[in-house]
């Protein structure tokens, strides 16, 4: 058979250049021994996930830890998926956990040397490698119809063998000079498949950066690598871009570790070296006492617009995944509390080989550790650029007063001494929880554990007693003296020694004025918050609070 005509007559296009000049286009890069090339290659559907941040982590950390380069490239061969604004929400989700590209789609950037970034945008290189292909013997046409593999595939599950294009089910792995040219003739549409050359006799040996050796079967599936309407598969766009973009290092899901085999057997027909793989483990969480993937239909948590909406810590987030990706962070942040993440010595074979487990407290516990660092002022920056995204009109306005916030956020966070509290987990609990400091946002949530006559007579006394110029001593002095007056007992000793004696206690008549005053059974130090609040407003809260 004349290849090299079917070559020109399967690809006819006259403005291809020749696949040899894509290799002085796009040269080995220029970059320190070691250093790691690696990109984050999503399909632009519009839904940015937590696994696209756990790998984009990875692969941010091995460039960058090696003095490499981390890209955007952006795999939109499947136009039915594609979602406008789909690219800048991938640089925008992960801008805002701290993740920047070095080069790539939409990245303005000097180092833009390998694009077009976009697939879509690359369709004569591939069909240049494809026109090669068919002219090597490799590749070629297949006509076979929609219906014609559905039977097929029907015929191999009934047979228990295994589905696909391969062996005496390629049917037009064999079809003579004649028959193409008469299918041609009548315009059928066809797709451009691999020649394998591999058999499933073949086992080799394959070392991930991850998992390690890992021993598979070779591929013998003649597999589409360009689709009828011209556009590559993610297996030969694959193969062609990290080459030509020289990825050395390709971070992606375990779900392609089954089609590895197909593309080192497509990098070897191409003559190409392959790049190193690493295959993440995906992430799981705990569904009672099961471990499970994170769905997309079951658990929020899995959309990066989640961590945005409830307003974790960003930075929270990365150190979080920082030790689901490397066990040992845990123990380096522990010496190093203060230190940046950007320090430790991240190791990409000492990510998990096995379901990493996501767990949401633990996400929680660093989320309030990291903002009890914060300083006050810094921490109203953070709550309100959450309040100014997700805030009610209400929350608007609060924030507006960022004076009285500061205030609020420095008795919150207790700035002032040396134990910081970890009230605050992220900034819609945040906002929420310094609610009562308003009125129009102060509810009573807890109920008084006394009966009327004594709460309304400890809030009545205690209001004639107030006054806003007495320090902590001084307020709680007048406390007990609330307390005494209702029977309680005014020292936690005499309390202790014979509880029988009385009602309650002088903490108890503390918590019936914390519950009119904030709401809730437990505040930071009320006497303080009775000073924000100013004394008009505490005395009518005390009032209001009377039941
Ligand atoms: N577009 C593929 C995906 O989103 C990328 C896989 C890869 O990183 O190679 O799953």
């Amino acid at each position: 058979m004349d290849l090299i005509k079917l070559s020109n007559a399967l690809i006819p296009d006259t403005d291809l250049l020749a696949p040899e000049e894509y290799e002085s286009i796009y040269p080995p890069r220029n970059l320190e021994k070691g250093a790691l090339v690696t990109r984050l290659a999503p399909s632009p559907t519009g839904f940015i996930h937590l696994g696209n941040l756990y790998s984009a982590l990875a692969d941010e950390r091995a460039a960058h830890t090696t003095g490499g380069i981390f890209y955007l490239r952006i795999e939109d061969t499947d136009e039915k998926r594609k979602v406008d604004g789909a690219v800048e929400s991938v640089i925008r989700s992960l801008k805002y956990f701290g993740i920047k590209f070095d080069e790539g789609a939409e990245i303005d950037s000097p180092l833009n040397n390998y694009g077009p970034y976009y697939q879509r945008q690359r369709a004569k290189i591939y069909r240049s490698f494809a026109k090669k292909l068919i002219a090597q013997g490799l590749a070629y046409p297949c006509f076979c119809s929609a219906e014609e593999l559905d039977a097929t595939r029907e015929k191999q599950t009934q047979n228990k063998e295994t589905t696909g294009y391969y062996g005496a089910y390629a049917k037009c792995r064999n079809l003579s000079e004649a028959e193409i040219y008469e299918n041609l003739a009548k315009n059928k549409p066809f797709v451009i498949r691999l020649k394998s050359q591999g058999s499933i006799e073949n086992k080799f040996t394959f070392n991930d950066a991850i998992k390690g050796d890992i021993t598979v079967t070779e591929n013998d599936q003649d597999v589409v690598i360009l689709k009828s309407d011209g556009i590559p598969t993610y297996h030969f766009a694959h193969a062609i871009d990290d080459h030509f973009m020289r990825t050395t290092l390709v971070i992606r899901g375990e779900e392609w570790l089954s089609s590895l085999p197909v593309h080192l057997e497509l990098h070897k027909a191409l003559g190409f070296k392959p790049p190193r793989y690493a295959h993440t483990c995906s992430l799981m969480k705990m569904d009672g006492d099961t471990k499970r993937k994170l769905s997309k239909r079951k658990d929020p948590e899995l959309s990066l617009d989640y961590y945005r909406k409830a307003g974790y810590y960003p930075l929270a987030v990365v150190k979080y995944l920082m030790t689901v990706l490397n066990s040992n962070f845990e123990e380096w942040e522990l010496k190093n509390p203060d230190g940046d993440y950007r320090d430790f010595k991240f190791k990409i074979d000492k990510m998990g080989k096995s379901g990493a487990l996501f767990d949401l407290e633990k996400l929680c516990d660093v989320s309030k550790t990291e903002i009890s660092k914060l300083s006050a002022e810094q921490c109203y920056d953070f709550l309100k650029e959450w309040v100014d995204e997700f805030g009610t009109q209400t929350d608007k306005t609060h924030f507006a007063d960022k004076e009285y916030i500061i205030k609020v956020l420095n008795l919150v966070m207790g700035t002032s001494g040396k134990k910081r509290r970890k009230d605050i987990e992220r900034a819609e609990q945040g906002v929420r929880l310094i609610d009562y400091f308003f009125d129009d946002t102060f509810k009573v949530k807890d109920e008084y554990k006394y009966d009327k006559k004594t709460v309304n007579e400890v809030l009545k006394s205690f209001a004639e007693l107030y006054d806003p110029a007495d320090d902590n001593s001084a307020w709680f002095a007048k406390v007990k003296q609330v307390a005494g007056k209702v029977g309680f007992a005014t020292e936690m000793s005499d309390y202790k020694a014979n509880p029988e004696k009385y009602t309650g206690n002088v903490s108890n008549a503390a918590e019936i004025i914390r519950i009119a005053v904030t709401g809730s059974a437990n505040s930071p130090d009320l006497c303080t918050i009775m000073s924000i609040l100013g004394k008009e407003r505490s005395l009518k809260r005390l009032a209001e609070g009377r039941v």
